[in-house]
């Protein structure tokens, strides 16, 4: 902390130094051996660090990382558990998904674990991917506002033109919508593309890069600069915009749950469980959160680490809408809704070994498996909503992750517990 140090100590640690800094890291994409060795060189460890993130296993293999990768050391090694089987009833996704979760974060697994495990009991939890789209918004300055409106007219009648030029960049990215943002002289245009089964970033990217090469060659409203985004895609970000429309595949999954399941798995009761989500869905609104949602952060999260998804999309998928009710027979009814889930299952990591692997266990490896995928996204969430707005109604929270992070037997019995005795 600041107060932590005199002035004179605190000027000379936060001054600019412009002393020769350590060797720099041999950039670059190449993984062979020869040059992992030369920057692990720089890093003067004992060798027991270099061999468990540079193996043997991770050697033999390095050229399927020079895609996902720069300056190349190894790999990392992130605990994996399997929670399941989720039962998914969806337009895409059928059957009995056992899930690989990777994550350092003890009871996550547990607590999914048990979610899953319930909605399977309960027959399963409906989902349906209710729309699709990835966006990239390229930003253009003018002059004036004349000029912007001037260049929006003519994009409008364009458009075709665009949108062929769009598509010849991809196989399998479709051009869906363009739209725009005018303030002042800013132009923020909107490109939605479908991308197939991948989670189409890079190839949003390349295809609106060569709109606005077609932009710059032919119109003739000539912006003072532009960029191919300008901040308004939502990508890696949560935004409103997002929120109220889709990125990537927008999915809802809903389950009900009788209450003898409620009560002999989760140790709670429906009513229980509602009271603690209309608690904390206000909790959300008073806080201003995007949405109100408890974790689905945690499942995402380790499922796209697991699955090769890029994880810092994370910031953007975790987002949605989550509601318990009562139903009519006394019965728990759950839903969740998840606008943005960008997530494929071709592309992007997905293709990297352990990634693929856990794909395969899932049987969503591939082309015309990401509809599949986002539904098990969608259920998972629903899971880990049940599992922990049960275990906050039920006051089994902080036992949980007592036990199972701490390696302590807490007063109460908790959810980890409760889903270990049911499973046994
Ligand atoms: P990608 O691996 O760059 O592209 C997907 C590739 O798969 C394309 O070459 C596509 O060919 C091909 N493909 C084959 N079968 C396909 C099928 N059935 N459906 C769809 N594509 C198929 O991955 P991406 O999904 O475009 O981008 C994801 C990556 O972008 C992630 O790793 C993420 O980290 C990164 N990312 C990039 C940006 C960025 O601005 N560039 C931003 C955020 C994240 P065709 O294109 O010919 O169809």
């Amino acid at each position: 902390m600041v107060g932590d140090f005199s002035p004179a100590d605190m000027a000379i640690r936060l001054t600019p130094k412009f002393h020769a800094s350590v060797a720099r890291v041999p950039g670059g994409t190449k993984t062979e051996r020869s040059v992992v060795d030369k920057r692990w060189d720089l890093l003067h460890l004992a060798s027991a660090a270099k061999s468990v993130i540079a193996d043997e296993v991770t050697l033999a293999q390095h050229q399927v990382f020079s895609r996902n990768i720069e300056n190349f050391i190894g790999t990392v090694k992130v605990p994996v558990g399997l929670a399941g089987p989720l039962r998914v009833n969806g337009v895409a996704a059928q059957g009995d998904y056992y899930v690989p979760l990777a994550t350092t974060e003890a009871a996550l697994v547990a607590s999914y674990h048990r979610g899953a495990s319930v909605i399977t009991l309960a027959g399963g939890c409906t989902t349906m991917i209710l729309s699709e789209g990835v966006g990239r918004a390229p930003a253009y300055a003018f002059h004036s506002l004349i000029e912007a409106g001037t260049f929006v007219q003519w994009c409008l009648a364009n458009t075709e033109s665009l949108r062929a030029t769009a598509e010849s960049t991809t196989r399998h990215g479709r051009f869906k919508d363009l739209s725009f943002t005018i303030e002042g002289n800013h132009v923020y245009l909107l490109l939605e593309f479908t991308t197939g089964d991948a989670s189409g970033q890079n190839m949003v990217t390349i295809a609106t890069q060569a709109v606005c090469d077609f932009i710059a060659e032919n119109c003739p409203v000539k912006p003072e600069y532009f960029f191919v985004e300008g901040n308004m895609s939502g990508d890696k970000k949560a935004s409103a915009q997002s929120f109220q429309s889709v990125r990537g595949k927008k999915v809802s999954a809903e389950v009900r749950l009788s209450r003898q399941l409620v009560e002999r798995h989760l140790h709670t009761t429906p009513e229980e469980m509602v009271d603690y989500w209309r608690m904390s869905a206000l909790g959300g609104v008073l806080s201003g959160t995007i949405g109100v949602q408890g974790h689905y952060a945690n499942g995402l999260s380790a499922l796209f680490i697991a699955c090769g998804q890029d994880a810092a999309c994370v910031s953007e998928a975790a987002v949605g809408v989550t509601r318990f009710e009562v139903g009519r027979e006394g019965e728990f009814y759950g839903a969740v809704t998840l606008p943005n889930l960008i997530v494929g299952t071709v592309g992007g990591g997905t293709g990297l070994p352990s990634q693929r692997a856990c794909l395969d266990i899932l049987g969503l490896a591939g082309a015309g498996q990401a509809r599949a995928f986002a539904e098990v996204c969608a259920a998972l969430a629903l899971a880990g909503e049940i599992s922990i707005i049960a275990a906050l109604s039920a006051g089994q929270f902080a036992g949980a992750h007592e036990r199972l992070a701490r390696g302590r037997k807490p007063a109460k019995p908790d959810a980890g517990e409760a889903v270990e005795t049911a499973d046994r």
